[in-house]
This record gives structure tokens, sequence and C-alpha cells, in this order.
């Protein structure tokens, strides 16, 4: 079994998990660009059961972005660390792509969503089947 490991940009949140994931998403949706001030996010979506939080608990400060959805993130550094979408992925944790620190092929993009609320200045992924 594969274990991923992922670090905020200070390194005082440290998690991992392990294979298999339910999918990769890119997320071209308004709220995730204010969420991280990025073009769009791409997340690695997890069951809960694989993922470990293994250092920083103390560290994280968390927001509740919808009813359903919160954001956790280094109070330190700010970095995204692990949110919830209750809505979408009630039993899983939504993972920035970007934190992970050794990628593996298995986790390349699998589909592109909420293409209609993209940035203007942001491209579709041709490569990348879109979802929605
Ligand atoms: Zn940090
Ligand atoms: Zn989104």
């Amino acid at each position: 079994m594969s274990k991923i490991t992922g670090s905020c940009h200070c390194g005082s949140v440290n998690w991992e998990f392990y294979l298999p994931i339910t999918t990769v998403l890119q997320c071209h949706c308004s709220m995730c660009r204010k969420l991280h001030g990025s073009d769009y996010s791409t997340y690695v979506v997890v069951p809960k059961e694989q993922f470990l939080l293994s250092k920083g608990q103390d560290s994280i400060t968390s927001y509740q972005a919808t009813e359903a959805s919160h954001k956790n993130f280094c109070s330190k550094c700010g970095s995204p660390t692990h949110l919830v979408n209750g809505k979408h992925f009630p039993d899983d944790l939504v993972l920035p792509l970007g934190i992970v620190e050794n990628y593996i092929d298995e986790l390349a993009p699998q589909i592109q969503v909420y293409t209609s609320e993209k940035a203007r200045w942001s491209h579709i992924h041709d490569d990348v089947p879109v979802f929605s």
C-alpha cells in the first residue's frame, strides 16, 4: 500500500493517506477560488479512514465556508491542509494536491467540475474530462 504524505509550507502540519483514493478533481468554482486565491483548485479526495493527521493538530484553524463544508489551514503559514465537503463527499476528506510531497501518477486529475464558474483568465484542461 502506497503512503502519500503532505505538509504545509512551514512544516507545522503533516498528514498522510493511503491508496486507493476516491477521485482527484479540479474545481473551478468561485468559492474555491476565494478560499485559495488560485485560478482553480486540485484536490485528492480520500476516505476518512485512510487519512491520518500525523503532526500539528494544535496549529490548525478551521473555517466554516458553508453549512456543510469547512476549510482547515495552518494558522502559522496559511496553507490549506484538509477540507471537508459534507455535501458532495460526506465520508471523505478533500486534500489540496499542491501540498503532497511524494506525487505519483495515481494522483493525476480525473475530472473537472464547476467549469461554468471558471475564472475568465483560466482555461479548461483538454486532457481532463469535464464532469460538470
Ligand atoms: Zn504551516
Ligand atoms: Zn470548488
